[in-house]
Order: C-alpha cells, then structure tokens, then sequence
C-alpha cells in the first residue's frame, strides 16, 4: 500500500477547521446581523497584520501592484512567497511577512495598511468567513454561506457599529474580488483536475506567468506571434496593451484554451489552413515513403 494517508479532521488541524465550520459555525445569510469595526482606536489596532497566511489571488496581484506603482514583477520578488507543496494543482502566490520577531506584513506602516484601499481579499473579508459545502453535486460551488470568524485578541466585536452581512461586503467593496474569484475557479476547479490531470512544469509557469505575473505576460502577448495566430477584436488588443483588467480577463481565456482545450480562442482561418496544409504534407510524405499515416515522421 502506497498510498499516503488522506487529511482527516482526526489528523489534520486545517481539515478539522473546516469540519466545524461546516457542522457548527451559525451560517449568515446576506441579511443576518453583526457588530464589528475595525479603528485606529482599537486597542489591538493593526495586531492582525502578523505572522498570517494571506493566498493572494491574481486579481489581488492586480490591485496591488497597481497601488504600490511598480511592475507584477517586482511586487513577486519583493513581497510575495511561492511555497512549493505536493498537493497543490496550481501556483499559489503567498503574502510575504517580514523577517523580524513578530512576523509583521510586508505591506504594514505605522498609520496601518499601507496599500488599504486595495488590500487583499482575506484581508476585506474578515471578520467574516465564506464556506462552500464541498460535498455538493458541483463540489465548491455548491451551496456557500458566510460565517464568524472571532479571533481572540481582536477587539473589534465588542464595538457597538452593527452591520447586514449584504451592508458589509458593499462596504468592502467586495464585488469586484468575487467576480474575478468566479472566473478564477474556472482555471483552478476546472474539470481537467477533477479528472486526476495534472500539468507539466511548462504548463504550470505559463499557469503563473498568465495569472500573477501580467506584465511579463503583456511582453508574450504582444512580443511573441500569439496575436497573429488568433482571432482577437482590435479594441480589445488596444484596451490590453494599458489595462490590466483586460489584459487578465485575456489570460484566463487564454488558459483555458491552451491548458484545457476549450474553445475559448479562435485561431485565424490563414494559421487552420497552413495547419491542414502541414498535415496534408505529412500525410502525403508519409504515404510516399510507404509508412502508415499517423506513424512519426522524421
Ligand atoms: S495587506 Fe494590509 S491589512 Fe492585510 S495583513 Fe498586510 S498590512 Fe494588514
Ligand atoms: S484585531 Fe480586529 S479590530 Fe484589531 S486591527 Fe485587527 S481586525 Fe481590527
């Protein structure tokens, strides 16, 4: 028997989070009620920016490098990790926490959050928590509900503001993070890795290079043939070469053709037919020679 035991709640301190979550946190509806608020008067202000695990997402990346003023590259380098773990099916991009004894942000100041308007989305989120029970037909994106997260030496739960979960997440202007999360699922959840796929380390930097390195992604795009070789609308190139929304919803359609087949792009009608020309090249070459069609050719 070779296979590794699985992560159970009985084993696995993460597995057994998720197992209360699911079986005993109360679950919030959009209008069900909670006070909380976070001020530079709370006595525990800015205690929560140590020594956490803060994924980022790609269109956290965005956001972020954006407001700092400096390429996708430089935000990587400089205050991003990249754990490398067996069982993860995709890059995932980790917030740096400084090297001192507290284990600070990478991002944190003295007047607090140094990139607040454009913080990550664990960070919007808390004090609330979003669980999907996974045992649904359609797996994560089965029924999702909101849930309290009470972390013991935060203060801001005895403040009396009161807030709808819906009043909330608007004030966090949370819109935007849950629909680039959605078309993210697509990439990460997609049914290629349900199917036991895995990709290839070639697959998996294009995987990264796509979703969190964009301006290295924007050199490929338009240094590289790709848009002689499909058909994309020219407004939407030009929108592409200075908007990074654009230029991110591209890559994930980009993605999902070259990862996964799916017929996201349309290669040019010119690129099909030199292609059919190629195989009809082949095939003849093949057949002069007297090999099997489909056999390699030299
Ligand atoms: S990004 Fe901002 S809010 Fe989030 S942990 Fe860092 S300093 Fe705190
Ligand atoms: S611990 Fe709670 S109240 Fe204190 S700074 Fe963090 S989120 Fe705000």
């Amino acid at each position: 028997m070779s296979d590794a035991p699985r992560a159970t709640p009985a084993t696995d301190p993460r597995a057994k989070l998720q197992d209360r979550i699911l079986t005993e946190y109360p679950r919030l509806g959009p209008d069900d009620r909670f006070s909380f608020a976070c001020h530079p008067g709370v006595s525990c202000f800015n205690r929560c920016c140590r020594d956490v695990n803060i994924f980022l997402s790609p269109y956290d990346v965005l956001r972020l490098k954006r407001r700092l003023g400096i390429t996708s590259g430089e935000f990587l380098d400089r205050y991003t990790l990249l754990p490398v773990q067996k069982d993860l099916r995709t890059p995932a991009v980790v917030l740096r926490m400084n090297d001192d004894a507290e284990k600070t942000c990478a991002l944190l100041t003295e007047k607090g959050c140094g990139v607040y308007p454009d913080r990550p989305w664990p960070c919007r989120m808390y004090p609330l928590g979003l669980a999907a029970q996974k045992d649904t037909p359609d797996g994560w994106r089965g029924e999702r509900f909101y849930f309290l997260q009470r972390d013991e030496e935060c203060k801001g739960h005895e403040e009396s503001r009161t807030w709808t979960v819906r009043d909330f997440l608007d004030d966090q202007g949370m819109d935007a993070y849950d629909e680039w999360g959605e078309a993210f699922k697509e990439l990460t959840l997609h049914q290629f890795f349900e199917d036991g796929g895995i990709l290839s380390p070639q697959k998996l930097h294009m995987f990264f290079t796509a979703c969190y390195d964009l301006d290295r992604f924007r050199t490929f795009v338009f240094e590289s043939t790709l848009l002689q070789r499909f058909e994309v609308d020219e407004d939407f190139v030009d929108e592409m070469r200075c908007d990074d929304e654009a230029l991110l919803r591209f890559a994930f359609l980009w993605l999902r053709y070259s990862l996964f087949g799916e017929p996201t792009m349309r290669p040019r009608a010119e690129v099909l037919e030199a292609f059919q020309g190629s195989l009809d090249k082949r095939a003849l070459f093949s057949q002069a020679r007297g090999t099997p069609q489909g056999e390699a050719t030299p």
